[in-house]
């Protein structure tokens, strides 16, 4: 069995002694961190070399000898801090590279903000239904409940970072569990990721499944560009603008997690629900190559709200990933270019603009275009990776579930040993 990581974010709520104490932590990263940061802009600007994640980590007995404050923090914590300076400037170079000259280098740390924590490999002390930090500032200990229903028992807990979020605390714990080996049972789901739909499914018996999006932001924006549009009438920073920002951000911030929860019930049902162990997903990068050509002007709204949504739906596809794995099946992300274009009953490629909801193809297949698109993954899975018997089950399933028949005189589909003749068309309920 192979191990994976899993995280999970839990809130804790720290006494007014203990949230001191965090933040007296936290500020001294913060310091460390802004304190290397300069230090390597000053090496860049006088050609200073080996400036790095291991001089800056060897320096530290020195900066604790002469300033003892910073042995308040578990000294692990404050390494994790140089580390992730460190993985900044990397991310930073890497963006460069690739040719994003927009690119900010990593910047000074603010002191309005919490500097969140790494407790890495030890540090920290799990009981059950309780968590307890090492530090040696004014001996607050800083111990917190933790829910009943998460129970770190069994588990191999490798991380827990203390961070905040809207005033609020959270940890967040990386854990290891054996993976379950992966076994393909013959059985596949097809899945399209849409902006309307979220899913759209098919299984190998031929069976669809249609999920809507549910589209929180609908319900919010207007409230945030209401409240945005009277916070733009106040003096900047007065109080009542203040006040206005904090309601706008707290609304953007009730919209995201709605969306976020509905993708994670989402995801657990379709994974558990399904009798495949293998799912296929399009790819999503080549979904937004393929939106974004052919779109006139007119209809560029409707294609930037769909690119944007691309942005959730990779969240999306994180899920069913994870998920996946953690019950022994497999998430596959495959090529989907054209499936919303090729009719899947003879081949044809058909000009798609997005906002074409139904392919009416001239061989008589009238499909949905998102149950089009599915079923051309499937049968582009099935075919490309050699899994024939899946294959011709899937089509002959294709037959049985369909509503409509469609008579179809000369299939001309390259996929080897297709027999199309009666393949159906599926009617759009
Ligand atoms: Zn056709």
């Amino acid at each position: 069995m192979k191990p994976m990581k899993l995280t999970q974010q839990i809130r804790i709520f720290p006494t007014p002694a203990q949230e001191a104490v965090l933040w007296k932590l936290s500020e001294k990263c913060r310091l460390i961190y802004n304190f290397a940061l300069a230090e390597r802009r000053d090496a860049y600007r006088h050609k200073i070399k080996g400036v790095n994640y291991r001089k800056q980590q060897n320096d530290l007995p020195m900066i604790k000898a002469h300033y003892p404050e910073y042995r308040w923090v578990y000294s692990k914590v404050l390494q994790y801090t140089l580390r992730s300076l460190a993985a900044d400037y990397e991310s930073f170079f890497a963006l460069r590279k690739n040719g994003h000259a927009d690119a900010l280098p990593p910047r000074f740390k603010g002191k309005q903000y919490f500097t969140t924590m790494v407790y890495n490999q030890s540090g920290f002390k799990l009981e059950h239904e309780k968590i307890s930090f090492s530090h040696s500032y004014n001996g607050v200990p800083l111990e917190f409940a933790l829910p009943e229903k998460f129970s770190f028992d069994d588990m191999q807990v490798k991380q827990v970072a203390i961070s905040t979020q809207r005033k609020r605390y959270f940890v967040t714990i990386t854990y290891q569990v054996e993976e379950p080996p992966y076994m393909d049972n013959g059985r596949y789901q097809a899945i399209d990721l849409g902006v309307t739909h979220i899913v759209t499914a098919v299984n190998s018996q031929g069976k669809f499944l249609m999920v809507k999006n549910q589209r929180p932001d609908k319900y919010w924006n207007p409230k945030i560009a209401k409240v945005q549009a009277r916070r733009d009438r106040c003096k900047k920073f007065s109080n009542r603008w203040k006040l206005c920002n904090r309601i706008k951000r707290k609304y953007e911030w009730k919209r995201d997690a709605q969306l976020k929860d509905f993708q994670h019930t989402l995801s657990t049902k379709l994974v558990n629900n399904t009798k495949a162990n293998t799912l296929i997903v399009g790819a999503l990068a080549v979904k937004a190559m393929a939106q974004s050509t052919k779109v006139p002007n007119s209809m560029r709204s409707g294609l930037n709200r769909a690119t944007q949504n691309t942005g959730t739906l990779g969240r999306f596809v994180q899920f069913l990933t994870y998920k996946s794995k953690r019950v022994g099946k497999r998430l596959i992300e495959f090529d989907e270019r054209n499936t919303s274009r090729e009719c899947y009953v003879c081949g044809k490629l058909h000009y798609m603009p997005i906002w074409q909801r139904v392919m009416n193809c001239e061989c008589g297949n009238v499909i949905a275009r998102d149950k089009n698109s599915c079923v051309v993954l499937m049968k582009r899975y099935l075919s490309q990776n050699a899994k024939w018997t899946g294959y011709q089950a899937f089509l002959d399933n294709l037959r049985h579930t369909a509503k409509g028949k469609t008579k179809v005189s000369s299939p001309s589909y390259g996929y080897g040993s297709e027999d199309s003749q009666e393949a159906p068309s599926v009617r759009v309920g």
